[in-house]
């Protein structure tokens, strides 16, 4: 795990920090102005979005921090939310904290392509936050207007698609459909009432169903417990003495946020109970936030993991949004995931070898089979071949494949630049480059022994293709 950028930001932080020393929970308006100044102040950086607005008409706000963009490459996304819970300010206050620091630190991350773009709301039910007013959080209620309980007002993943749960929400539709927009990679809901570290499922104990990913989101949790600053060691061992748990052997719930999202929305969410008290003293935010920033911060480091990258067409270079991205013999209870509209993927998983399948409707498979390690995501950029390309022989292109059979590999020679594919029998692409020149070493070691064909497209036409016999 990359710490370099952690040390700096923490220093950074510090001295921000130092800078105010007054900590106290908002009024409803001293809310919104500082989103909307916060905005105003760093439109280099800042997008403040409304995500929706509750029965009493009170705003859903959520700012979009993204380091300055050095290049276009699509960069992760991660979703931290508080207060779903209207009086549980502790998270609340943290997120502020958070949005105060990483304002005045982004330009640290530009570079770092594997650095997320950062959507923080504080406060997802307001009008339980302020119940008894606008500039009243004493009477702050867990319910939002309606005394529904939001954390479990999501459609059951239980019902595969169905809806068991009460009526839908206002904030709740407003919450699904921006994060369907948003497709966001990895997501942190901040309630409190206890202090730990609470993973999916939540409709299920471990014993009866764990996520795909149960190991990566474990060891994520071990290294955010391992991240606080707490000498005493106390916090966050509320629940488990490695403040880490899978949500439904803590206690099983419906309906909850955490599972829509992973379950339905192809998300990671991760909830942080994150003190004991509903509303810590505001004399105690200080410290509090003390003992969590790094923990917070470290959590970025979280798209450090598996693999990454681009989906394109083949034929026309453009990028193809809804790829499914399976792992074979690994995903399961829609764990799959798929590229967003700029066709990126992240797919975090523990250091291995994976098979990795990549489906579209109308394209031909890839497979891919590779390595990862933990603390460095692999960039994996993939392309998919139409399955209606327009054959057309070119006399002038003059190939070579050697040797035939082959056992490790072949070499590809070509008088043109062009893209080269092997696919399987099944017309699942195994391997792929872009060969130009002399000669072009494709491996195939990784691959069974049987009958391949080779093809070669340039310019959005197939120019050659053979089969070869791998031995
Ligand atoms: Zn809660």
């Amino acid at each position: 795990m990359k710490r370099y950028f952690l040390l700096l930001i923490l220093t950074l932080c510090y001295m921000h920090l130092t800078a105010q020393n007054t900590a106290s929970y908002p009024t409803y308006g001293g809310y919104t102005e500082y989103m909307q100044q916060t905005a105003s102040k760093h439109k280099d950086i800042c997008r403040l979005d409304t995500i929706g607005t509750t029965y009493k008409g009170r705003l859903l706000l959520c700012l979009k921090i993204t380091p300055p963009l050095k290049t276009a490459t699509p960069r992760p996304k991660f979703f931290y939310c508080a207060a779903m819970h209207g009086n549980e300010l502790t998270g609340a206050f943290m997120l502020m904290k958070m949005i105060d620091s990483l304002v005045v630190n982004m330009q640290v991350f530009a570079d770092d392509t594997l650095f997320p773009e950062i959507y923080i709301c504080p406060f997802a039910n307001p009008d339980g936050t302020w119940a008894a007013g606008d500039n009243d959080v004493k009477h702050s209620t867990r319910f939002n207007a309606n005394l529904v309980d939001l954390n479990r007002n999501y459609p059951d993943i239980r019902a595969a698609g169905d809806d068991l749960s009460e009526v839908r929400q206002r904030e709740t539709q407003a919450f699904m459909d921006y994060q369907k927009k948003e497709n966001f990679n990895l997501s942190c809901n901040l309630h409190t009432g206890s202090e730990v570290f609470n993973y999916p499922w939540d409709s299920y104990p471990s014993t009866e169903a764990t996520h795909a990913d149960d190991a990566w989101f474990r060891h994520i949790g071990r290294t955010f417990f391992g991240s606080l600053n707490d000498p005493d060691g106390h916090y966050f061992t509320t629940e488990r003495p490695d403040g880490t748990v899978e949500g439904g052997d803590w206690y099983v719930i419906y309906g909850s946020r955490q599972d829509w999202s992973t379950y339905y929305a192809r998300c990671r969410e991760i909830t942080l109970e994150v003190s004991n008290d509903y509303a810590v003293k505001e004399s105690e935010l200080e410290d509090y936030w003390h003992k969590i920033k790094d923990a917070l911060f470290g959590m970025f480091d979280a798209f450090k993991y598996g693999f990454y990258g681009m989906v394109y067409n083949a034929v026309s270079s453009e990028v193809l949004q809804g790829v499914k991205v399976e792992v074979q013999d690994y995903d399961r209870m829609n764990s799959e995931i798929f590229t967003d509209a700029y066709g990126y993927y992240g797919r975090q998983l523990l250091e291995g070898t994976y098979t990795i399948s990549f489906s579209k409707e109308g394209f031909y498979d890839t497979v891919i089979t590779a390595e990862c390690y933990n603390g460095s995501a692999e960039k994996l950029d993939v392309y998919l071949t139409p399955k209606d390309v327009n054959i057309r022989q070119t006399e002038d292109i003059k190939v070579q494949i050697s040797p035939v059979p082959c056992t490790d590999g072949i070499y590809v020679s070509s008088n043109a630049t062009a893209d080269c594919f092997v696919y399987d029998s099944r017309g699942v692409t195994v391997a792929q480059k872009r060969v130009n020149g002399g000669d072009n070493y494709i491996n195939l070691q990784n691959i069974a022994a049987g009958v391949y064909t080779v093809t070669l497209f340039k310019d959005n036409k197939e120019i050659f293709s053979k089969r070869i016999i791998k031995n």
